[in-house]
């Protein structure tokens, strides 16, 4: 990977990076129909690997900007081309996906959907992580690109990933040959809006961008009873519930002090009644860690701890522990996002470029970047200025991805996410 990040970016050095800047009037142009798509698309959130009138809304409109679009790329995929000549293939991503959220934001075309989950249980959905924001910006920029090819050169493609909230879509799009039934990109782009930042700006994290998640679902097998008579028993709540005080000490007396290793038991499930000892309970558990090293350390002691739990609370079988979800950070190749500050400190002002520490949310974006595509993952300004200055000043926080009263600050940051775009794919296609 790194020798290839190098050849491309001697490939690019070739090219003298001459570019044309990004105009506000191209972005005006292109805003209005990049706005309607964004409220259809809040009003019409679907699950993961169910975007099926979202892919296909997407499709239509990259179809109509001339883009070559293959759909059904790993599900409800997408992989749209235009080509223009001599020159790398660059990727910009965007996901497809909305989350079991019911929103409360109270604006005029918040989402009123329901459907069924996967498990059959009926569920409100929402576009509560900005995603909506991520499409529209994408066919704002489709279409600046496609209106201006005199500005670049080489292979523009752009792809809606299902499934991201799941972190299965990449890795199905993958495995459906997107690297070979497409030019494999030379590099990939993507962003993503949040309230950490105010609309506006841009936040550029080299290198490690956010965690590895891991996802584990932990079994503890005990001896069932009467409440009243526990010495018959062998409890497995009171396993479950020493097991997760034990859990904590992992991040505080094993990791070294200052690395990241987060290990949370979201849920326990047991038992059915006061006076009956359960024979069995079940805890789920996400990890997420910045480093390879302190993932395995961190594992490893999960797996310690649980079992030696258990074993010094006499249980009869050993616990099972199912690693059933998991994907690696997202890592920014530095030379990349050293370079692409420039394009984009040009395009949006000096003062709303910022260098961003490391996010702990997980996302599947990792997978492209594991085949082999250099890439630069950044941060978009979704907070609404004034009332990022304010929380700013009293300490409260902001509405934040996932949450039922997220949305961001839509057309700053609309705009803003079309610009740095159409800055960053400038540079990449860069003119000779
Ligand atoms: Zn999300
Ligand atoms: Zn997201």
């Amino acid at each position: 990977m790194a020798k290839q990040a190098l050849f491309f970016l001697a490939l690019l050095a070739a090219t003298g990076f001459a570019q044309s800047p990004v105009g506000p009037k191209e972005v005006d142009s292109v805003y209005p129909a990049a706005h309607e798509l964004y409220i259809d698309i809040h009003q019409h959130p679907e699950l993961s690997s169910h975007e099926t009138q979202t892919a296909t809304k997407l499709a239509a409109r990259l179809r109509d900007f001339g883009y070559e679009v293959t759909e059904h790329v790993g599900g409800t995929g997408i992989v749209a081309i235009l080509k223009n000549g001599a020159g790398p293939t660059v990727m910009l991503r965007t996901e497809l996906d909305a989350l079991p959220v019911e929103e409360k934001t109270g604006l005029s075309y918040a989402s009123k959907v329901h459907t069924k989950d996967d498990a059959g249980r009926d569920v409100p959905v929402m576009h509560a992580c900005g995603h909506d924001l991520h499409m529209a910006a994408l066919t704002g920029t489709a279409a600046v690109m496609a209106h201006s090819k005199d500005t670049w050169h080489g292979t523009l493609m752009l792809i809606g990933q299902p499934a991201e909230e799941t972190i299965s879509g990449a890795k199905a799009m993958i495995a459906d040959g997107f690297l070979t039934r497409f030019p494999k990109p030379d590099v990939g782009v993507a962003l993503h809006v949040g309230n950490d930042l105010a609309a506006g700006m841009v936040g550029i994290t080299p290198g490690i961008y956010n965690t590895n998640a891991d996802s584990l679902r932990v079994t503890i097998y005990g001896k069932g009873g009467h409440g009243a008579s526990p010495d018959t028993t062998i409890d497995p709540i009171v396993i479950a519930a020493k097991t997760v005080l034990a859990l904590q000490t992992i991040a505080s007396r094993e990791v070294k002090p200052g690395e990241l290793g987060i290990v949370t038991v979201g849920y326990i499930r047991a038992g059915t009644k006061n006076n009956i000892i359960p024979d069995q309970a079940e805890m789920g558990l996400t990890v997420r860690t910045f480093k390879p090293e302190v993932r395995r350390q961190v594992l490893a002691a999960i797996d310690r701890i649980v079992k030696g739990e258990a074993m010094a609370s006499g249980a009869m079988r050993e616990p099972s522990i199912e690693h059933y979800e998991s994907t690696d950070s997202v890592y920014n190749d530095p030379a990349l996002a050293d370079r692409l500050r420039a394009p984009l400190e040009a395009a949006l002002g000096k003062q709303n470029v910022i260098t961003a520490e490391p996010i702990t949310p997980s996302e599947d974006y990792s997978v492209f970047v594991e085949q082999g595509i250099p890439s630069l993952y950044f941060s978009l300004g979704g907070a609404d200025p004034a009332k990022f200055a304010e929380a700013e000043r009293t300490g409260a926080e902001l509405p934040s991805n996932h949450s039922p009263f997220f949305t961001p600050d839509v057309e700053p940051s609309l705009r803003t996410a079309i610009t740095a775009e159409v800055a960053v794919l400038r540079n990449l296609l860069g003119r000779n």
